[in-house]
């Protein structure tokens, strides 16, 4: 256990065949290098997906980028990536507008986007993001 039961990247937990998914697993995040959970609903549904294939007895590491899009009335929320904490925020466009980009970035590196009216934009930062994988410490 740590804030979550702890995963391997098959998200097989300490002990052999038992497996866990969703909001309760903590797994190795090869974007970031961290043990993280993630509350987001899509993450749930890919990692039961993962999950099940493993128990069938393949060997697939989970290695999606979190994402949630959320709705709050006439506003639509998209954040891709992870940050649990950065270093500097960056904002593309214009916030009162509710057309814009704001970066997450930690040592140089973007680490999660969250945009407002800018689909593609966020969906071209998950493939960016995806294409990113450090080595855990
Ligand atoms: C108010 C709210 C708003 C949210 N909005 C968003 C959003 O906009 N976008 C987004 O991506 N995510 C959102 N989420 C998060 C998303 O709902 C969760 O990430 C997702 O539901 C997690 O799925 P899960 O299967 O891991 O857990 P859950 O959906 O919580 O499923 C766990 C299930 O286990 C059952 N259970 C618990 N204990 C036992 C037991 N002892 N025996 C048998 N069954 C048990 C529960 O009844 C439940 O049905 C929101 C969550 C909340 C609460």
């Amino acid at each position: 256990m740590d804030r979550g039961v702890l995963v391997n990247e098959y998200l097989e937990t300490s002990v052999p065949g038992i497996f866990a998914a969703g909001d309760i697993a903590r797994w190795p995040d090869p974007h970031s290098g961290e043990k993280i959970r993630v509350e987001h609903w899509v993450v749930a549904e890919r990692q039961g997906q993962t999950a099940a294939k493993n128990i069938l007895g393949q060997k697939i590491p989970f290695e999606v980028v979190p994402f949630f899009w959320s709705q709050h009335y006439d506003t639509t929320i998209n954040y891709v990536g992870h940050a649990e904490h950065w270093d500097s925020i960056h904002i593309e466009g214009d916030l009162d507008a509710l057309d814009c980009s704001i970066k997450f970035q930690a040592d140089g590196r973007t680490v999660a986007v969250a945009s407002i009216g800018r689909d593609l934009e966020n969906l071209k930062a998950e493939e960016a993001l995806e294409r990113e994988t450090v080595t855990p410490a």
